[in-house]
């Protein structure tokens, strides 16, 4: 008997959001070879144009990320940048609309991942500079808006 070939990962994998089922973002694996795919990324934070040939073991890590049951643990597994639109708190996707103005705030009120690495939430931020300040005076005497605490 010949070795039995692997299933194929070959497939549009690209999640819909679970607002309004838009797309969140596209997520296409390309096969090449028995063990080279392309895969085909764009989301918010980005793309990775006409795409980067990858393993089948990082192939079939990016799949699970994006097949259902979607979770938090594949998505961190596959390490892509913005989660491809993913709440890691939801564990659903999102489209742009539904990230809201900003992109970073989930229908659920949920803190993204954020594509821009200097990025933080407002309440991170506030402690980030309070222990950076030479002034903590200034902090004890004006306080940050209501909504940081
Ligand atoms: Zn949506
Ligand atoms: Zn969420």
């Amino acid at each position: 008997m010949t070795q039995s070939t692997p299933l194929s990962l070959a497939g549009d994998y690209s999640p819909t959001c679970a607002e309004c089922g838009k797309t969140a973002s596209t997520s296409i694996l390309k096969e090449l070879g028995p063990d080279s795919y392309r895969w085909i990324f764009d989301s918010l934070g980005g793309g990775n144009g006409s795409g980067d040939v990858i393993s089948r073991e990082k192939a079939a890590i990016y799949a699970r990320a994006f097949s259902e049951p979607y979770s938090a643990e594949a998505m961190r597994a596959a390490d892509i940048h913005d989660g491809g639109g993913l709440c890691l708190e939801c564990e659903k996707f999102y489209c742009g609309g539904h990230w809201g103005l900003d992109d970073s705030v989930c229908p659920q009120k949920h803190y993204r991942a954020h594509p821009d690495p200097f990025w933080m939430p407002p309440e991170l931020a506030y402690g980030y500079l309070r222990q950076m300040s030479p002034d903590p005076e200034y902090w004890e005497q004006f306080g940050p808006p209501e909504d940081w605490r």
